[in-house]
């Protein structure tokens, strides 16, 4: 695998492989042909595989935030806490509330990690039933790695009727993720980021348990109404024109994903990535979150010594290379690089090489 031309370390969309971007030039099919419905069939077991998941899989043709909306409205019947630390796991608490959804926030400092205790002691002392709870595996706008697995079986342990609705859009394909283990119930992650395909389409996976809850609810919507995807897909198809060539792309990047890099290289390289730009930035900046919740697809810097972060990004666009800004508030004191996807340690080095020449 190459990426001699990454300079792109925006933490999402991200840089995408030549190889996966001339597979969206292919031909047009039509997406009820034989030959589509083929293609769609392997790569609905290959996302399965993707989330380590032997119940239901999804490919949907819009961004994370359209999932987000629909793992509420299939759902929610009546309310749902929403955990969070930062400006994404917040996205929940304004869908849910435009949605008309009852809705409970447990609310973190931003840069803090979702604490498994607090989460424990508000089921503890709730007066609510919650029909569901939002846990964000990896909060982009402050590079926290939350502790997935541990938030999730502490929902399970106080609740064994709330479902489990995790964001994993800038985790997928960075992060290790065991969906049927973990015992999510939705889990979606749009494919600009730890899937490295531009941005256009979402992975879904459900659970038996989230389905049964969707058959149980009056009105699901259209677009994202989980029956209807799990009906068309049994028929090897989704249930409204999809984005073909983000298909094909998707199918191409799951064969090396799966079967060349393997999961588990991938989530090590992450992991690698995340290593070395904490200890080369460690010079002139801190981060922004304990080393132990350091996210591995995305690290928020602020500079030493009175630098400025929009300067340190500025700069470093004049040399060639894009970083993120920091997020919202954070914007005047940090910047971000994003690691994740098919960016390799060489062309991270090269970057990191650089940015001590601008930063240091
Ligand atoms: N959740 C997280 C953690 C994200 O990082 C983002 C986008 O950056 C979203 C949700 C929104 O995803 P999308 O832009 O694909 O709708």
């Amino acid at each position: 695998m190459t990426d001699m031309l990454s300079k792109f370390f925006v933490p999402g969309p991200t840089w995408v492989r030549p190889e996966i971007l001339a597979e969206m030039t292919r031909p047009m099919i039509g997406h009820r042909s034989g030959e589509f419905k083929e293609m769609f069939r392997a790569l609905l077991l290959d996302v399965k595989s993707l989330f380590l998941t032997q119940q239901h899989a999804y490919v949907v043709t819009s961004s994370g935030t359209g999932l987000l909306e629909g793992a509420l409205i299939n759902c929610v019947p009546r309310r749902v806490l929403v955990t969070t630390c930062g400006a994404f796991s917040e996205r929940w608490l304004d869908i849910a509330q435009k949605l008309g959804i009852e809705a409970d926030k447990l609310e973190h400092e931003w840069g803090k990690p979702i604490d498994p205790q607090r989460l424990a002691d508000h089921f503890r002392g709730r007066r609510h039933h919650y029909d569901a709870v939002t846990l964000t595996h990896n909060e982009t706008s402050t590079g926290v790695l939350n502790d997935l697995e541990t938030l999730a079986q502490v929902v399970h342990d106080e609740s064994k009727d709330t479902l489990v609705l995790v964001d994993a859009v800038s985790s997928l394909g960075a992060a290790p993720l065991r969906f049927d283990d973990w015992k999510l119930d939705v889990c979606l992650a749009s494919t600009q980021k730890g899937l490295a395909l531009p941005p256009g389409l979402t992975v879904v996976a459900v659970s038996d348990r989230a389905l049964d809850c969707a058959a149980k609810k009056p009105y699901r919507g259209t677009y994202f109404d989980f029956l209807d995807l799990e009906a068309q897909a049994k028929k090897d198809g989704p249930p409204f024109t999809p984005s073909i060539p983000h298909c094909y792309a998707l199918a191409k990047q799951l064969e090396h994903i799966l079967r060349e890099e393997t999961l588990e290289r991938r989530w090590a390289r992450h992991r690698v990535m995340r290593d070395l730009t904490l200890e080369r930035t460690s010079r002139y900046g801190d981060p922004m979150v304990d080393r132990e919740h350091a996210s591995v697809s995305v690290s928020a810097i602020a500079p030493k010594g009175g630098k400025s972060a929009p300067d340190v990004v500025l700069s470093m666009k004049k040399k060639g290379y894009v970083l993120g800004s920091g997020y919202g508030d954070w914007k005047e004191t940090s910047f971000r690089i994003g690691h994740m996807g098919d960016i390799s340690v060489e062309s991270l080095t090269a970057m990191l090489d650089v940015l001590d020449e601008v930063a240091g």
